[in-house]
């Protein structure tokens, strides 16, 4: 999964993007409206942290641009703790979520993940596909109930077949939802890595989809 974090505090924009890389999100990151509002346009994100105040263009006229243009990933905005019309007009902007600055990280985090599975169409916190199932808040993915072994990419795979499963997948897609923008990428790892999922899952449940991409799903073939 990939987020967007648009803050203009180094401190605050550093923590929040450390936190959010421990629990295995890829995470490109801005610090003003105006470079934010592009890279939001510009690459598909899972989820967006936006800033109210902030330089150049500000969060409020930054997600009205988005949802005029038919963005619609899900954002989270920080507002300031007292500014009750802040939350207000960024609902009325398009925001689906905010927490009040200071925060616990670990609420963020926690409002983050169901936004993501909120947007994927997953009300709970453990999303299962047959034998396979996925614990979003402890990051750990299980099949037949024991703990599978896998690296943070393989992971980062697993859990976006997991809240996209019984859809085509490309591989174009899965690049730009687990690497970030910095990333080396290379499409032809995502083979590689598919190959060493199902050699540890054991059973195949990505079904390759000639000339597509994968799919994660139960269904015999
Ligand atoms: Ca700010």
């Amino acid at each position: 999964m990939r987020i967007l974090l648009i803050e203009d505090d180094p401190n605050l924009n550093n923590q929040i993007k450390t936190s959010l890389e421990d629990v295995g999100y890829s995470v490109d990151t801005a610090v003003d409206g105006e470079e934010g509002h592009f890279l939001g346009d510009t690459e598909p994100y899972d989820a967006v942290v936006l800033d109210l105040g902030l330089p150049k263009i500000d969060g409020i006229t930054v997600l009205e641009k988005w949802r005029k243009d038919k963005k619609n990933f899900p954002v989270l905005i920080l507002t300031a703790r007292d500014q009750w019309s802040d939350k207000v007009s960024g609902f009325d902007a398009g925001a689906d979520d905010y927490v009040a600055k200071p925060f616990q990280m670990e609420e963020l985090l926690a409002r983050i993940r169901a936004l993501i599975r909120r947007s994927a169409g997953h009300a709970s916190s453990d999303i299962e596909c047959g034998p396979l199932k996925i614990d979003t808040k402890s990051n750990k993915v299980f099949l037949n109930g024991t703990k599978l072994k896998l690296t943070s990419h393989e992971y980062k795979i697993i859990e976006y077949f997991l809240h996209h499963q019984d859809k085509v997948i490309t591989r174009t897609e899965l690049v730009e939802h687990i690497y970030d923008q910095d990333f080396d990428r290379d499409s032809n790892t995502i083979e590689v890595f598919i190959g060493r999922l199902r050699k540890k899952m054991g059973l195949n449940l990505i079904k390759t989809e000639r000339g597509y991409g994968y799919r994660l799903s139960i269904e015999r073939e």
